[in-house]
């Protein structure tokens, strides 16, 4: 049966591009019933970082994303974390060296280092192969030395090496273009992602391998590998880029690109997951919407597309739009508390009367919030005094200042009873105002909404002023009329 993995390096955030990988893995496992692999390629400890181990697994907590075996699981095929294989890799390397596919290699950072510069740029790049050939005697004599020493593969010099993609077809490359002989065991006795990931695939029975794009210059020797071992290799299937609005590979420079970034602006998860899934992927020409359970059922690698996929932030917005109104008045309350004392709109922690009035406001934000996040500016002059704003804000398309100061007046005096009238009957009572004055009903609101929310946006007026309440309102068309 299908078993699949994730298998990140904790050296960064969780991005989109890592995420759409997990995902594919996890929905493809799902769908056939397969099982899902978590994976921590921890083997460079230079670049090691304990936070993005903690960003990893907080990411998948909050997408819903559930392994079956890995770090906290356990399962047959652990330890999960390689940096707690070594000696399974050390073992292998020392096997490809005991059967000719591998050699130890003495040279010295120093000479290393000589060669880069004498070699530079261009296709005769990487090592010379100095010690693939050291007479074994030699060999014996340096390693009683205890000289320190890495093991490199035997990268065959002629000849080709040939892989079926499942999206791209035959790809074949030269074995003259394939890095010559990798190291796959460092002096420290840790492997290279190379050793590290094949032997670990191979024994954590791994049937196919879902990953970015960019492995694919990796795969020859990873097959070449596979072969030098005597196994056979999972069903390679190279995910199709992920690209920015402009084409280039999608990086900081378009936006926000770690996950965590969008879960801080207040994108939810279930849009987050269901946008993500579309990025290479679809299900047909029309549907777009999917829950995660949906997913879970529908995926199958048949439907994944071959060309690049954009990156729209855009669109993702409208996802997140569509979910954040699928949501109850309640269920979006709970989620904007905690955002509106993230972003200082309520006092952390707020009053039960804050809270309530935030309650109280969720019906008027639903339809224009985008992300969580824009609830602070929509709703800022619900709990805080409105920004000083230029008076001629306030003045209406095609009247002078005067005639705002008359409109000001005549609400004034119309708001008395507002807060003990229905909505109907105050809508009714701008309309019939509006006429007598002789102007429209939006000219007459536009100094109104002015004044009390310091913005020509907002929240639906009339309701807004209900929830500000009669004192304050007044007291911000006493102002605005100085
Ligand atoms: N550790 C690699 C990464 O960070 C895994 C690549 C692969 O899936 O083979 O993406």
């Amino acid at each position: 049966s299908v078993r699949v993995r994730y298998a990140p390096s904790p050296t960064g955030l969780q991005h989109i591009g890592g995420l759409r990988t997990a995902l594919f893995n996890y929905f493809f496992a799902r769908s056939q019933g397969g099982t899902f692999i978590l994976r921590i390629e921890d083997t460079d400890r230079e670049r090691y970082d304990e936070r993005a181990l903690q960003d990893l697994f907080e990411t998948f907590e909050w997408l819903g994303i559930t392994w079956d075996e890995g770090p906290g699981k356990g399962g047959p095929y652990g330890p999960y974390f390689q940096s707690e294989r070594k000696e399974l890799y050390q073992e292998h390397a020392r096997l490809l060296v005991e059967e000719g596919h591998a050699y130890r290699c003495f040279c010295t950072p120093e000479r290393l280092e000589q060669l880069r510069k004498e070699r530079g740029k261009g296709r005769a790049t990487g090592y010379d192969r100095h010690c693939r050939n050291l007479p074994p005697d030699e060999v014996e004599r340096l390693l009683a030395e205890g000289r320190p020493h890495v093991i490199r593969f035997k990268v065959p010099v002629e000849g080709s090496t040939v892989f079926e993609d499942y999206l791209l077809g035959r790809v074949e490359y030269p074995n003259a273009d394939v890095n010559p002989d990798p190291v796959l065991l460092k002096s420290d006795g840790f492997p290279t992602y190379h050793l590290a990931n094949v032997v670990d695939d191979h024994l954590m029975r791994i049937t196919h391998i879902l990953r970015a794009q960019e492995w694919i210059p990796s795969t020859p020797l990873h097959v070449l590998l596979y072969r030098a071992f005597g196994w056979e290799h999972p069903v390679y299937c190279h995910l199709p880029m992920v690209l920015g609005p402009d084409g280039q590979k999608l990086s900081k420079r378009h936006g926000a690109t770690s996950v965590q970034e969008f879960r801080r602006m207040g994108y939810l998860p279930e849009a987050v997951v269901n946008y993500v899934s579309l990025l290479g992927w679809a299900y047909d020409d029309s549907r777009e919407l999917f829950t995660r359970e949906e997913l879970e059922r529908v995926f199958t690698l048949e439907k994944l597309n071959k060309s690049p996929a954009v990156f729209d932030y855009k669109k993702l917005e409208w996802f997140n739009g569509v979910y954040i109104r699928a949501k109850t008045d309640e269920e979006l309350f709970a989620l904007l508390l905690p955002v509106a004392e993230e972003t200082g709109l309520l006092p952390s922690p707020p009053t039960d009367e804050e809270k309530e009035k935030l309650r109280l406001a969720v019906p008027i934000v639903k339809e224009r919030l985008k992300v969580l996040r824009d609830v602070k500016d929509l709703l800022w002059f619900l709990f805080h005094e409105v920004p000083d704003y230029e008076p001629a804000l306030l003045v209406p398309k095609k009247l002078d200042a005067s005639a705002t100061m008359r409109i000001l007046a005549a609400l004034k005096e119309e708001l008395a009873g507002y807060w003990t009238r229905t909505d109907e009957e105050n809508e009714q009572r701008m309309r019939a105002l509006a006429e007598r004055m002789g102007i429209k009903l939006g000219q007459l609101l536009m100094p109104l909404r002015v004044a009390v929310t310091g913005s020509t946006v907002s929240p639906p007026l009339l309701e807004s002023i209900r929830l500000l309440g009669a004192e304050e309102t007044l007291q911000r068309i006493d102002r605005a009329l100085e």
